[in-house]
C-alpha cells in the first residue's frame, strides 16, 4: 500500500473530527480499490466512522448527458455496495473542492484517489493547501503507480515494458477488503438521496444534445465484469489476429469502465491469468494495451505539462509536420462538416458515426481517424485540437489520459520516423487504400450504419 500513497501536506489529523473522509472521485467502485481500503484502515485507526463522498456538478467542460448517465448507472451501484459494507455514501451536488471542503471541516483526515490530469491534480492539491488536516492521494487505477517506474516521462512503450519487468508481480495481486470497525451508514448527513438516475440528472444543467448510449453500455462494476467474461471465453482467443480488423469487434470494450474507475485493471489482469497462461500470445498482446499502453498514458500526462496539445509532441514530429504546412491539402474540412461525418471519405465518415452514436470508435479506426485529420486541416495544431474536442465530447471513454497519449501517438509521439510524404512529413501515414486491402472495410460500414 504504501507505495501507492502520497501525503500532500504536512498537517496533522484532527482527532476531534468525527469521522475519516474519503472523496471518491477517479476510482468509482467499492471493489479492489485501495483508495477506499487505506481509508478503511484509517478509520479503523483511529476508532472513526468512515464517510465516502461522490460529488456532481454540472460546472465542468463536457459535462453531457451521455457520460453523467453512464457514470451516474456505476455511482449508485457503487453507492449500494459500499452501504451494505456499514460505510456512508454521499452523494452531493457541489464541486470537487466545494465538496470536500464542506465535509472535511468534521473530518480527521481525508483520502483521495488519484487523477493524472491537470485539473483533477489540482483540485487535490488545493486541498492539501487549503485543509489543516492530511490529504493523502492513492494511486489505485494503475497496476504499477507511475513514479515508482519513473520520475520522467518515457518516450518509447518498448521503455516501459522494460522498467515494469520485475515489478509487475510485486503489483499483480488481490486488493484485500477490510471491515470497518464502526458503522457509518446510519450516520445523519445530508445526500441526495434516490437510486435513479434519472432523479440525478434531472438536477443538472448538462449538455443533452450529446445522446446517451445507454443501448450499447450500462454503467456499473457488475457490467464491467459481464463484458469481461465474455471477452474472456469468446473473444480473448482471437485478440491478436483480430483486434486492429474493422470487421470485428475482438476487443474487451472496457474502456468506458476503466475510464471512470468502475473496474479495476488489477482486477482484469488477474481475471485474464485465472483462465490464460501469461506467456499466451493473446494475453501479451492484451496487456501491452492493459498494461504497457494505459499506464504509459498516465505517465505522459503526468510528466507532460502540454499532455492535450500540439505543443506537447516531441520535437522532430513537430519540424516534420511544419515542413509541410504549405503542401498543398485536397481537402479542408470545418469542424462542422466533421463533426457530422460529412466528408467525402467513408470509411472516416463510418468512424465518425460510429463515435456520434456508440460513444466509441472501432480500436484500429480511433487511428485512422486522427490521423486524417492532419490531411484535413491548414495546419496540425488545428488537427490535433479537433481530435481531443471531438474525442472528449463524444466518446464515452473520453477525457482520459489514453485518448490523450493516443492522439498525440498519431501526431507521432512514442512513434519513430517514417518515409516522408506530402503533408504528413515523416510521421506514419494510414492510408484509405490500405485499410481497404487489409480489410473488409464494407462490413465496417454496414456495422456502423446498423448501429
Ligand atoms: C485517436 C485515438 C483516441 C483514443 N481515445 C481514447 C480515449 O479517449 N480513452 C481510452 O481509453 N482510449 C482511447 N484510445 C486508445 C484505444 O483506442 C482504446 O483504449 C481502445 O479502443 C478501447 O477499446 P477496448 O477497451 O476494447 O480496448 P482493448 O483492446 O480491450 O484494451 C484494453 C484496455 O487497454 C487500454 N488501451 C487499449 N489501447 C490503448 C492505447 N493505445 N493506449 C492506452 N491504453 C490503451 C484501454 O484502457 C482498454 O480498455 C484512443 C486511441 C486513438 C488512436
Amino acid at each position: 500500500m504504501e507505495e501507492r500513497l502520497k501525503k500532500l501536506n504536512g498537517a496533522s489529523e484532527n482527532l476531534s473530527g468525527k469521522y475519516v473522509l474519503y472523496c471518491m472521485e477517479a476510482s468509482q467502485r467499492e471493489e479492489f480499490n485501495h483508495a477506499l481500503e487505506f481509508a478503511v484502515m484509517m478509520a479503523n485507526r483511529y476508532k472513526k466512522p468512515l464517510v465516502v463522498a461522490f460529488f456532481i456538478t454540472d460546472r465542468y467542460k463536457f459535462s453531457n448527458a451521455r457520460y453523467y448517465r453512464f457514470m451516474l448507472e456505476g455511482i449508485l451501484k457503487t453507492k449500494k455496495q459500499i452501504t451494505q459494507r456499514g460505510i456512508k455514501f454521499l452523494i452531493r451536488k457541489k464541486t470537487f473542492v466545494e465538496g470536500c471542503m464542506e465535509l472535511s471541516k468534521s473530518a480527521v483526515l481525508v483520502v483521495c484517489d488519484k487523477n493524472y490530469l491537470r485539473t483533477q491534480r489540482r483540485w487535490r492539491e488545493k486541498l492539501a493547501n487549503l485543509l489543516d488536516i492530511p490529504v493523502y492521494v492513492v494511486e489505485s487505477d494503475v497496476v504499477v503507480p507511475i513514479s515508482l517506474v519513473s520520475d520522467k516521462s518515457i518516450p518509447y512503450a518498448f521503455m516501459y515494458r522494460k522498467k515494469l519487468e520485475g515489478l509487475l508481480e510485486n503489483f499483480l495481486k488481490p486488493v484485500e477488503r477490510i471491515d470497518p470497525l464502526v458503522r457509518s451508514d446510519h450516520m445523519d448527513l445530508e445526500g441526495l438521496d434516490t437510486e435513479k438516475v434519472d432523479d440525478l440528472l434531472d438536477l443538472l444543467q448538462i449538455d443533452k444534445s450529446v445522446s446517451t448510449v445507454e443501448r450499447f453500455y450500462e454503467g456499473g462494476t457488475d457490467q464491467a465484469k459481464r463484458r469481461l467474461r465474455d471477452f474472456i471465453e469468446n473473444k480473448l482467443p482471437h485478440y491478436k489476429e483480430k483486434r486492429n480488423d474493422p470487421a470485428y469487434e475482438m476487443t474487451s470494450d472496457l474502456s468506458p469502465y476503466l475510464h471512470f474507475g468502475q473496474v479495476s485493471p488489477i482486477y482484469v489482469a488477474l481475471e485474464v491469468l485465472k483462465f490464460y497462461p501469461a506467456d499466451d500470445p493473446n494475453v501479451q498482446a492484451f496487456f501491452n494495451e492493459l498494461i504497457i499502453w494505459r499506464e504509459l498514458a498516465r505517465n505522459f500526462c503526468w510528466y507532460n505539462p502540454f499532455y492535450n496539445s500540439y505543443e506537447g509532441l516531441p520535437r522532430w514530429a513537430k519540424e516534420t509536420l511544419e515542413d509541410h504546412t504549405k503542401d498543398p491539402r485536397e481537402h479542408i474540412y470545418t469542424i462542422e462538416e466533421l463533426e457530422f461525418a460529412k466528408t467525402h471519405d467513408p470509411y472516416w465518415n463510418s468512424a465518425q458515426k460510429e463515435l456520434l452514436k456508440k460513444g466509441k470508435i472501432h480500436t484500429y479506426m480511433r487511428m485512422y481517424w486522427a490521423k486524417r485529420l492532419i490531411e484535413w486541416t491548414s495546419h496540425p495544431k488545428d488537427a490535433f485540437d479537433i481530435a481531443c474536442y471531438l474525442n472528449d465530447k463524444y466518446a464515452l471513454d473520453g477525457r482520459d489520459p489514453n485518448g490523450y497519449s493516443s492522439i498525440s501517438w498519431c501526431f507521432g509521439n512514442f512513434d519513430r520516423p517514417w518515409p516522408e510524404r506530402k503533408v504528413m512529413g515523416k510521421v506514419r501515414y494510414m492510408s484509405p487504400k490500405s485499410l481497404k486491402e487489409r480489410f473488409d472495410m464494407s462490413a465496417y460500414i454496414r456495422r456502423v450504419e446498423e448501429l
